[in-house]
């Protein structure tokens, strides 16, 4: 508990994180019942600044918690009318035809959205309701009760010097006390690593999987623009060095998403997944379409991939987790949104039957059953083997038997294959230095590829520079001391912002770049930085990501 003196203020149920997940518990409790007193807190500038999907969006999840969203005007207004699939080779592709594909791949009645914008819009939905909607605070600390449960939490506090001590613009911010606390940060927030941790919520699950995610918007020549299309590739360039691919997504007004993701257990502690994006981008059927266009913006965010075996524990006494706290990515679809709505639903139905029966600050078991055996479950079940697969199998056999697999899982409900197990974490996967060959990567063009410092200026990413530094290192001499000699010290190329270097032989952390992907907190081999999150407002502002 905080020794710092602030104001309290209480509610039904407190709400941090104003993403997929939150929103939709925020909604789905006003539904329930228009008195309940719900408050949503977002650490980005404004709802949205820190949103970053591919995203086609599957509309279930809306239409589960807003029925008539199409006549209240939700921007999710372009379907998407083509589906390809392509295995890149260094010049050349190979199409791989839609029909061997599990129904569950397809993207028909699926949308091409801004999710950054359709958060904008849910929490405009929450507000007709009632929900107090907070951006520009974030959630520093958790509140425990006498009894250990989580009380509430700490929003606000700003002002503090770099050595943590109070500034003369030092506020306390607030404690938001709720009779539930729901934790929708997304992929690896720093609160609810703080409650898996303090409640062993993984005990007796798998490790989490993680990838690293990068996204540009683009503006293309309009003759080249086929509004609606969506492009999946896998292969080059990563080949054998990594797990991952890509999606190119044609949106309106001439816009596309070009996206790039990285699975955080690669061995090469050279690998550089930044400039693996940008290689990538000069394969000859991704420079032709981007030749004459201008990239408009730049983000990273991490991706939650262990799916169905990696779900923690989500309930603890007075609270529970949402959404990408959880990891509720569908890998092969790439698709957790819906579950993310899905999953605030389900949460905030379970409050609301717990706060009506008069509990409080207890465990929302109802809430966990309804994640592991309703619709979430089952969309996650189906292909549970394909990660797996995948990290220990390489592309082709995955693509193959991942397939079968999941083609088995949605005919017959079974799997041969049982439940496979990740087995290590991200951070254990890294290899040592030595036993791999550095990669040579080409230089950035300036008009297809960027460097990487220029590409954060296009995340608009701003944090107060007279503030402690959030990216903190539990021994500050590991880097050089240990992650140097062994590794090569990772961070310098993981990062997709640049912001850890190695200069004459110090650990320089550039904190003011941290586009919050949250990949430094994963991947570090030695596990030794911990995200913590820096005063709201700050960070990247993305536009409609
Ligand atoms: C590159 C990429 C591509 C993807 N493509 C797709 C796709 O095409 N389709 C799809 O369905 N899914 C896609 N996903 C997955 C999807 O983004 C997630 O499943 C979804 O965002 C999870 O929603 P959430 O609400 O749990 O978390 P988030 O969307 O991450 O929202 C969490 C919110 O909480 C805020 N927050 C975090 N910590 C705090 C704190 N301490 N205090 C206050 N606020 C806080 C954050 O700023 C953020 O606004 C993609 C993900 C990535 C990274």
């Amino acid at each position: 508990m905080s020794e710092t003196t602030r104001e309290s203020m209480e509610y039904d149920v407190v709400i941090v994180g104003a993403g997929p997940a939150g929103l939709s518990a925020a909604i789905r409790l006003k539904q329930l019942d228009a008195d309940l007193q719900v408050v949503v807190l977002e650490k980005g500038s404004e709802v949205g600044a820190h949103i970053l999907s591919g995203a086609v969006l599957d509309p279930c999840g809306l239409d589960a918690l807003i029925p008539d969203w199409r006549e209240r005007g939700a921007p999710v207004t372009v379907p998407v009318r083509e589906d390809q699939f392509y295995v890149l080779g260094e010049a050349g592709r190979i199409r791989v035809p839609n029909w061997p594909m599990p129904p569950l791949m397809s993207n028909h009645g699926n949308y091409i959205v801004s999710m950054g914008n359709v958060c904008r819009w849910t929490a405009e939905q929450a507000e007709e309701l009632g929900v107090e909607v907070f951006p520009g605070m974030a959630c520093s600390e958790l509140i425990y009760g006498d009894n250990g449960e989580v009380k509430g939490v700490v929003a606000g506090e700003f002002g503090k010097n770099p050595d943590g001590t109070p500034s003369d613009a030092y506020e306390p911010g607030m404690e938001l006390h709720g009779k539930y606390v729901f934790i929708s940060e997304g992929v690896r927030g720093s609160l609810a690593k703080e409650l898996i941790a303090r409640y062993d919520l993984s005990s007796g699950h798998e490790p989490q999987k993680f990838g690293l995610g990068m996204k540009e918007i683009w503006e293309i020549d309009p003759d080249k623009h086929r509004e609606g299309r969506v492009t999946h590739t896998m292969g080059w360039p990563l080949g054998k060095n990594a797990g991952g691919g890509s999606f190119i997504y044609h949106l309106d007004n001439n816009q596309v998403y070009v996206g790039f993701v990285v699975h955080l257990n690669y061995r090469n502690p050279h690998l550089y997944p930044y400039m693996e994006f940008q290689r990538f981008k000069h394969h000859p059927m991704v420079a032709e379409l981007l030749e004459g266009g201008k990239r408009v913006a730049y983000g990273a965010r991490a991706i939650t991939e262990g799916g169905y075996q990696s779900m923690p524990k989500m309930v603890f006494p007075g609270g529970a987790l949402l959404g990408c706290s959880v990891g509720m990515v569908n890998v092969p679809r790439i698709k957790g949104n819906q579950n993310a709505m899905l999953s605030g639903k389900a949460a905030a139905e379970a409050a609301f039957e717990a706060i009506s029966a008069g509990r409080s600050s207890d465990e929302l078991t109802s809430y966990e059953t309804e994640v592991r055996q309703g619709a979430i479950g089952k969309d996650l079940k189906k292909v549970r083997n394909v990660k797996p697969m995948w990290s220990k199998w390489g592309l082709t056999p995955s693509l193959i038997l991942g397939g079968f697999d999941m083609w088995t899982n949605n005919l017959l409900g079974l799997s041969i294959f049982g439940t496979m197990k990740h087995g290590k974490t991200d951070a254990e996967a890294t290899e040592l230095a030595d036993k791999h060959q550095p990669i040579d990567y080409p230089r950035p063009d300036g008009k297809i590829s960027f460097d990487r410092l220029t590409n954060v200026s296009f995340s608009m990413t701003n944090h107060e520079e007279s503030q402690p530094c959030h990216l903190t290192l539990k021994d500050p001499s590991v880097p050089i001391e240990v992650n140097l000699p062994k590794y090569a010290e990772p961070a310098q190329r993981y990062c997709p912002a640049g912001v850890y270097e190695v200069v004459d032989g110090n650990f320089v952390i550039n904190f003011q770049n941290c586009v919050h992907c949250k990949t430094c907190d994963i991947k570090d081999p030695s596990q030794n930085i911990n995200w913590v999150t820096p005063q709201g407002g700050d960070g990247p502002n993305y536009p409609n990501m």
